[in-house]
């Protein structure tokens, strides 16, 4: 990314840019008085007088107070493409040069004309009509899907951890000020320029700004000035923490960040189409070739009949005009819209158009446990320490409960309280998660941070420790944040006699690094012996589907040790086992999954007894034989082995893995061309959702970085909303292909008639252009849409896949359109050319104006619109009889029908529209005949249905 020369003696913080009101000195404000050049210079005590803020962040009031001054932390707007701009693209697409071409030789065809035909005039007008009604149609459309991708994107909540007045709490990015004290830890997205004041192995990717994508660490040391962006002491508001933990000072917010000088998006990214629109447009495209092709045959084959030019063309135009799909572009964009928003309400926030198609089509998730499966309320039940286990009593987040005889494990909890970065927030506090209320709808306790270390906070409550008396008297001064590779997190604490070192962790990767116990009275030596208890406790804790950690600890001589000294030769002080109950939706939608033919791997990083008793109790293991493999196993198979693992239709649960390890299964996954959705939270997490078919991010605990690289994000996190996007994504899928056939079949209804004439030698169209242009955009365009609007069909989720080499227009797709508009097509012809034949007159005697001739052409347009009547039910369901779905069970498009219907009656009776169409009034036997023959298609394919049902009880409708 090009970066452009920033001005050095630019102030930093103002919201206009300027530097301030011109009444204050300079340095009073924060954010104002030293320049970003200077800030790298100053030592961390020096940053807070600087910007005049101190360790324990701003007061609530001053915060209120600058937020005021400097405005909220946001940039400016993208300038939206100006709506003539919008407009005129409208104009462009390949359907709307064709019909404006077309009408420009119809309006120059009618100034030829001798004598002038009033009929060409209102034609070449009728077909502007569509290009304006459709461009009107596609700037609604894109207007709208721009607010609500506005609308979605506000509901992702952009929050960030802050001090105020000594407390940490959560508040929104807007609401961050210059002078803000800012927690960061791995996956946070930065959320304005601040100076690092506190790092523990904190690391940063600053491609955003600077394109290069390598985490480069960050200090919390004076540097010396230069570019800003150099600076190894800040962090820029548009890039993301990648790994460890550190606290920061805001210094600069909104347009006058790094990120917001360089904030150039004059135009909003083209919006890119998925492989479905792609697919729709190359087909209109084919059709509309195909129209202008078979246009020139017709006129080829009435010009030496002895037609003048001009009436061949106008000819030729009814064929083009009846071949294209006018409507269609349209109907595909409202329909997709509508998916959209109906996940929305369902919790599940589609960030990419593409993941709408892709859920259809999903063979594969892997997911998550905590929090996805599970309601990420972590309860420890149990406490070990080389005795038996110390039950504990309460649920949830509420300090009220006890530790069974809890002296000989106080050591342990406090350990473990002083390793942790969470925070407990009693009811009614201010900041901290959303999801407030329990069931009861009470307020209740909540966590600020990490749920495991929120559920050790509250047993040391229990067990009636003060954690605040605890850690002044052994203050934290270093870390080594937790990460999901390492599944360890140190502290280092200031005790009376020196340093000491606060460990917990996976036991798997905690016990190996521990060469003393000190338990239940016991202090020596870890022998073999221990070892073997350890491993068995773990296993009895694990087994009863709790997540279990080691704690451990040590004495140091330094205050900042090497990372590998503080986490060797730890004394061992025992485990903790947690609960974390599934969520009670979650048991169905695995059950649904399963029906629908959709693998689910479960993918965690606790233990296998863990994993696989959480994996029974929501059904994804029902067999006593799951293959488990962890992690280490993942690392000694190669490609062709891992392939052959998952090649097996066994039950499969991946434990003690890492972020690595996912992406690793997805790319095999897809490498078997599986469509995989995989969910993730972490920062590590992001390759995996992006490379994965649907990336599929939490919004209620995940971190930023894997929102971005989602393409979904689940809006309360539970798996339970994932199967129901599948299942309303495969609505789409086949809603389209509803209406797709209900549109092309009708197509050919209007175009057989028109060849039939022209070969049979009939000099006069058996419809019109604008007859056809009043049934493509009149009468069908509200049928099509309420198609595209079905709900899901009951038996969705009892089908497989689709498989995603299936093409939209798949041969049973075409196989159809070319049934129902063949039957159709087949009935109008008849019905023309028999009023015609009847009435006894030769073919070259008729004129526009033989009322005969009038009455047939009514009874063409009228027979294509009650027969599409009745092919709109027949479209609805694949399989299924109509009358098993419930005849009545879609009012809308019923009243759709019923008005294609109306406007029609209109049409033959009204004198003007008469006028405009050229059409004639039918009588009652006229209407019953037509009736009668429009419900063919629909009977045909009720038999048609019955006769599939029959041959293949089981099948799948294609
Ligand atoms: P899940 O699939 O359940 O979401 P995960 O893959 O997110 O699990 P991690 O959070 O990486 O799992 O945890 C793996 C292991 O690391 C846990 O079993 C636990 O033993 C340990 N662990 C988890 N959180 C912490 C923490 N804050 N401090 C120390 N150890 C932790």
């Amino acid at each position: 990314m090009m970066r452009p020369a920033l001005d050095p003696s630019a102030p930093a913080g103002g919201k206009d840019g300027t530097a301030g009101g011109k009444d204050e000195p300079a340095d009073a404000v924060p954010g104002r008085g030293p320049r970003p050049a200077e800030v790298p210079e100053l030592a961390p005590g020096e940053v807070f007088a600087a910007l005049d803020t101190s360790p324990r962040g701003l007061s609530a009031a001053r915060a209120r107070d600058l937020l005021e001054r400097y405005g909220p932390n946001e940039l400016p707007r993208a300038r939206r493409r100006p709506v003539w701009r919008q407009l005129a693209a409208q104009f462009t697409d390949l359907f709307a040069v064709v019909l404006i071409v077309a009408s420009g030789i119809t309006f120059l065809a009618y100034g030829l004309q001798e004598p002038r035909d009033v009929g060409t005039l209102q034609l070449a007008v009728a077909i502007l009509g569509v290009v304006l009604l459709n461009a009107g149609i596609g700037f609604a459309q894109e207007y709208s899907a721009e607010r609500t991708a506005q609308a979605l994107e506000a509901m992702v909540p952009h929050t960030c951890r802050v001090l105020r007045d000594g407390e940490r709490l959560e508040v929104s990015t807007r609401d961050l000020v210059p002078g803000d004290v800012v927690v960061l830890e791995a996956g946070d997205a930065v959320p304005a320029d601040c100076r690092v004041v506190e790092a523990h192995e904190l690391s940063v990717n600053n491609a955003p700004l600077t394109g290069e994508s390598n985490a480069v660490g960050r200090t919390a040391d004076p540097v010396a000035a230069g570019a800003p962006l150099d600076a190894r002491n800040c962090v820029f508001m548009g890039t993301d923490a990648v790994a460890g933990s550190g606290r920061a000072v805001v210094h600069a917010t909104g347009a006058e960040t790094e990120f917001g000088r360089i904030y150039r998006l004059a135009e909003a990214a083209p919006r890119q189409k998925t492989p479905l629109q792609i697919q729709v447009a190359s087909m209109a495209r084919r059709v509309a070739g195909a129209a202008l092709a078979i246009g020139a045959v017709v006129f080829a084959v009435r010009l030496p009949t002895g037609q003048s030019v001009v009436t061949s063309f106008v000819f030729a135009l009814g064929v083009m005009v009846a071949m294209v799909p006018e409507g269609l572009p349209a109907t595909l964009s409202v329909s997709l819209a509508i998916g959209v928003r109906r996940m929305a309400r369902r919790h599940a926030l589609i960030k990419q158009l593409l993941a709408v198609e892709a859920l259809g089509s999903t063979t594969v998730v892997c997911t998550d446990k905590t929090g996805t499966l599970t309601q990420a309320e972590m309860t420890v039940t149990q406490v070990w320490a080389g005795g038996p286990p110390h039950p504990v009593d309460g649920v949830g987040y509420a300090p009220s409960g006890e530790v069974a005889d809890a002296t000989p494990v106080r050591e342990l909890l406090r350990v473990a309280g002083l390793c942790c970065n969470a925070r407990l927030l009693p009811p009614g506090s201010p900041g901290g998660p959303e999801r407030s209320r329990g069931p009861e709808g009470r307020e209740r306790w909540r966590v600020l941070g990490d749920t495991t270390e929120g559920a050790l906070l509250v047993v040391v409550a229990k067990a009636g420790m003060d954690l605040g008396a605890e850690e002044e008297a052994a203050p934290r001064v270093t870390e080594f944040p937790f990460d999901s590779d390492r599944k360890l997190m140190t502290t280092v604490h200031r005790t009376g006699a020196g340093y000491q070192a606060c460990v917990k962790g996976a036991p798997g990767e905690l016990v190996g690094r521990c060469t003393g116990v000190e338990w239940e009275g016991r202090r020596g030596p870890l022998t073999g012996e221990d070892r073997a208890a350890v491993a068995a406790a773990g296993d009895a804790l694990a087994a009863q589907g709790l997540r279990v950690l080691a704690v451990a600890r040590r004495e140091l001589d330094s205050a900042r040790p090497a990372q590998g000294e503080a986490e060797s030769g730890l004394t061992l002080l025992g485990l903790v086992g947690m609960l974390d109950p599934p969520r009670p939706e979650v048991t169905d939608a695995v059950a649904a999954c399963r029906r629908a033919g959709i693998r689910i791997v479960m993918v965690t990083g606790d233990h296998p007894l863990t994993g696989e008793a959480v994996a029974r109790r929501v059904g994804i293991v029902r067999r006593p034989d799951p293959v488990v493999v962890t992690g280490a196993r993942l690392d000694a198979m190669n490609d062709e082995a891992l392939d052959a693992l998952l090649a097996e239709p066994s039950e499969l649960l991946l434990c003690r893995v890492s972020p690595e390890h996912k992406m690793r299964v997805v790319t095999a996954f897809q490498r078997r061309g599986e469509v995989v959705a995989v969910t993730g939270d972490g920062a590590n997490d992001a390759p995996a959702l992006k490379h994965a078919d649907i990336g599929v991010a939490m919004g209620a605990s995940g971190t930023d970085v894997a929102r971005e690289a989602a393409a979904m994000v689940l809006l309360d996190d539970s798996f339970a909303s994932i199967a129901t996007a599948v299942r309303l994504g495969r609505a789409v899928y086949q809603n389209i292909r509803k209406f797709l056939v209900y549109l092309f079949s009708h197509n050919i209804g209007e175009l057989v008639p028109i060849l039939a004439a022209t070969f049979a030698g009939f000099p006069l169209v058996p419809i019109s252009a604008v007859q056809i242009l009043a049934i493509d955009l009149g009468s069908d365009v509200l049928p099509a849409l309420a198609l595209g609007a079905e709900p899901p069909e009951p038996d969705v989720m009892d089908r497989p896949p689709r498989s995603r080499r299936e093409r939209l227009f798949s041969a049973a797709v075409v196989g159809r359109i070319l049934f129902l508009g063949g039957i159709q097509a087949v009935c109008v012809s008849a019905v023309f050319f028999w009023h015609i034949g009847s009435s006894g007159i030769p073919f070259d005697e008729f004129t526009k104006d033989t009322p005969v001739y009038r009455e047939a052409i009514t009874m063409v347009q009228a027979g294509i619109v009650l027969s599409q009547f009745f092919n709109a039910l027949a479209v609805r369901t694949d399989r299924q009889s109509i009358l098993k779905a419930g005849i009545l069970s879609n009012p809308a498009l019923l009243a759709a029908g019923g008005f294609g219907v109306a406007l029609m009656v209109a049409i033959s009776y009204a004198p003007p529209l008469q006028a405009v169409f050229h059409t004639a009034p039918l009588d009652a036997v006229d209407w019953a005949v037509l009736a009668g023959l429009g419900t063919l298609p629909l009977l045909a394919d009720e038999a048609r249905k019955a006769w599939l049902r029959r041959a293949d009880p089981k099948g799948v409708p294609r």
